[in-house]
């Protein structure tokens, strides 16, 4: 598999606050790639960076074939690289079809109207909606439309932060099989940050755990899914036999 999306040594802040540190990642073409973190551990940080939303303070971004760090957002997007983000910020006094037509709005190509109806297609709740204002469906739908819209720029890699956010078990688990339909009817690559490791791991191919800014584990989801640590941390499985909720967070944590 060609490597799409190569990451080194991102490092970004936010005035004094070093966010993100030491960040190495990559993304082959047609992977469903997870980066799991708890709260404030820098997940939001690192996709703000690769969509040029933040400018890294030092590192290399590399997006098929081309140096990406310090191009402004726009620019980003134009080549492929696609950020759906967290919150979903639809334009909600639009509606749906316009919400659409506003993710193509830098296309010169003619695949949009096939475009607008493939969304239509894995979404077809949004085509029950499609005259109606965004801001009044439901969250679901919102994050439907949200990446809907991110398909009509036409990415060659998808970025999503936190689409279950506040999503029912239900929705979560259909988002993450429209993911999935997605990557697998069109190959395009895509790069997921969720809180939700269960939902995640069973979806992605490989996967990157974050801490304080760095990312302190990376492997295939499987392996991730066997180990310790990520089984206590993040599946709420106790591994080591440990007793209670208290004693398995002060445990120190290896990441094997
Ligand atoms: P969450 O799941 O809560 O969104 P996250 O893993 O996405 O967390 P980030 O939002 O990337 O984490 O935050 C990383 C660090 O940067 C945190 O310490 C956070 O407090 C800090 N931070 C994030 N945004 C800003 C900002 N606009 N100004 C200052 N500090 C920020």
């Amino acid at each position: 598999m060609s490597m799409l999306l190569d990451v080194q040594n991102l490092e970004s802040w936010y005035g004094p606050i070093k966010a993100m540190q030491g960040v190495n990642l990559t993304v082959s073409a047609g992977q469903i790639v997870a980066v799991l973190g708890a709260n404030g551990a820098g997940k939001t940080t690192l996709l703000n960076t690769l969509a040029g939303v933040l400018d890294p303070f030092k590192g290399k971004i590399r997006f098929d074939g081309t140096e990406t760090q310090g191009l402004d957002a726009d620019a980003i997007a134009r080549r492929g690289l696609v950020l759906v983000p967290e919150g979903r910020q639809v334009y909600p006094f639009l509606s749906v079809a316009d919400n659409l037509t506003m993710g193509a709005y830098a296309r010169r190509d003619k695949r949009v109207a096939q475009d607008r109806a493939q969304v239509l297609d894995w979404f077809p709740r949004l085509r029950e909606r499609l005259n109606q204002q965004a801001g009044l469906l439901s969250g679901g739908e919102q994050q439907m439309l949200a990446i809907g819209r991110a398909w009509m720029s036409g990415p060659k890699l998808l970025m999503l932060d936190e689409p279950s956010l506040g999503l029912s078990p239900l929705l979560m688990r259909e988002i993450f099989g429209i993911i999935a339909r997605i990557r697998q009817e069109t190959g395009v690559a895509v790069l997921v940050v969720e809180q939700n490791a269960a939902v995640a791991l069973n979806h992605a191919d490989f996967g990157y755990i974050m801490e304080l800014g760095r990312v302190v584990a990376a492997d295939s989801c499987e392996a991730l899914k066997a180990k310790d640590d990520v089984r206590d941390a993040y599946l709420g499985v106790a591994g080591h036999g440990s007793s209670g909720t208290a004693q398995r967070w002060k445990r120190k944590r290896n990441w094997r």
